[in-house]
């Protein structure tokens, strides 16, 4: 995976630390991760041999709350990478306002060559190599890329067993059984949805907007499903072998089906594109679901669509991001576009804590206001300030994480002084 990430979420963070005149010493504290560390994780393989690879946990921030933020497991993970997704991380939970600060964690190593029990044994032993800097009120683990809910449960037992009680609140993203929310595994794409839906209204796109969603894991594919169920028309899709194209629309729940079946949507009847090709197509929502640095100057200029939603993280190249602004695309940024699944990892973290059970309806109607929230002030501070959605949303929220933190070390210089 690209080191770029780390070099985009700190370009971001510097045009908004400008835009907000920041001092210096709160500059630096944004640049680097307050707490980071790298672990070796050996784990069983299914022929009795133990492997070795390396993992990651960084805690961003923590100005506004434990820190927060996914666990990939993928082969191109570095300790580069983790830190810029982790800093976005705390971008990500101060832009919806949310009692958190930002994390992330990764391990390096392909999921797809290991069996399940092998995959419990990694999981369990990064659990353990991270357990000292984790915790309820620290640092709350989640899923990101190539993990879900049974790795969760995984780490929320093993995390239990280390520390000697039961600590559901440890990790999010947990099955309904160990604890998990409702709502929280389609919890990514339903927040992108409200913020297309609200977004299109507000560019007065037509209801039936023609939308290609690139990738079709857990966030593109259900929320192709549910922009499909709205009515808009969903005319391209794609996964790691390639899309498929239809301008008259795709029966995304078919779409589905082949993929379970055959393994890729190029199984699909309709006409088969590059990976660059759909990302071209004529339409008016382009949705980049997939890894990071996934549209690049030159896909940029390819774009047709009006409106570019982020569901994955850092799907856009700081160059591509300069390409679509130029245009006169508006960029909906990852930071507020894939916050869903935070957002609704939050109220996992409050149901564990307090020992409640929100019904499905709640968890959406929550998600759904705090994400129309943080649109709304998005697009005003864009307006007001006449910057590109992106800016405005870093600008955001590095203020909130600016005025925590000068807050705390104003009470810790007042503490010394007096
Ligand atoms: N991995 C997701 C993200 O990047 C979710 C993080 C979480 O739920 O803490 O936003």
């Amino acid at each position: 995976m690209t080191i770029d990430l780390h070099r985009l979420a700190l370009a971001t963070i510097d045009a908004a630390a400008d835009e907000l005149d920041l001092d210096g010493w709160v500059r630096a504290l944004l640049h680097q991760p307050e707490r980071s560390i790298a672990v070796q994780i050996p784990y069983l393989g299914d022929d009795g041999e133990i492997r070795v690879v390396p993992g990651y946990r960084v805690a961003h921030s923590t100005a506004r709350g434990p820190a927060k933020g996914g666990t990939r497991f993928h082969p191109g993970v570095t300790g580069e990478e983790v830190a810029g997704l982790a800093t976005l991380m705390s971008v990500k939970t101060a832009v919806v306002d949310l009692p958190l600060g930002g994390g992330k964690g990764g391990v390096t190593v392909d999921p797809k060559q290991l069996s399940e029990t092998e995959l419990e044994s990694l999981t369990r032993s990064y659990t353990r190599a991270i357990a000292g800097t984790i915790g309820p009120h620290i640092d709350v683990p989640a899923p990101d890329v190539n993990t879900g809910q049974r790795h969760m449960d995984w780490m929320a037992d093993e995390y239990s067993r280390v520390v000697g009680a039961p600590s559901p609140a440890v990790v999010t993203g947990k099955s309904i059984a160990a604890g998990g929310s409702l709502g929280r595994d389609t919890a990514t794409a339903a927040g992108c949805r409200t913020v297309i839906l609200a977004s299109a209204r507000r560019m007065g796109l037509p209801s039936d907007a023609r939308v290609v969603v690139q990738g079709f894991g857990n966030a593109g594919a259900n929320l192709a499903r549910m922009l499909a169920a709205d009515g808009m028309r969903v005319v391209g899709v794609s996964d790691s072998r390639g899309g498929v194209h239809d301008p008259a629309g795709l029966d995304v729940n078919a779409v589905a089906r082949t993929k379970a079946e055959h393994g890729s949507v190029t199984a699909h009847p309709g006409e088969v594109v590059t990976p660059e090709g759909l990302l071209g197509l004529d339409c008016d929502i382009l949705v980049p679901a997939a890894l990071e640095g996934a549209i690049d100057a030159e896909a940029a200029e390819t774009v047709q669509a009006r409106l570019v939603a982020e569901a994955a993280n850092g799907p856009c190249t700081a160059e591509a991001d300069v390409v679509l602004s130029d245009r006169g695309i508006a960029v909906v940024p990852d930071v507020l576009a894939s916050a869903g699944g935070v957002t609704v990892s939050c109220f996992e973290w409050q149901q564990n804590l307090h020992g409640e059970r929100w019904s499905a309806a709640e968890v959406s109607r929550q998600l759904e206001q705090r994400m129309c929230g943080a649109l709304e002030d998005l697009w005003q501070a864009a307006e007001q300030r006449g910057l590109p959605l992106r800016t405005a949303a870093t600008v955001l929220g590095v203020q909130r994480i600016a005025e925590a933190v000068g807050a705390r070390a104003h009470a810790r210089t007042s503490a010394l002084v007096s």
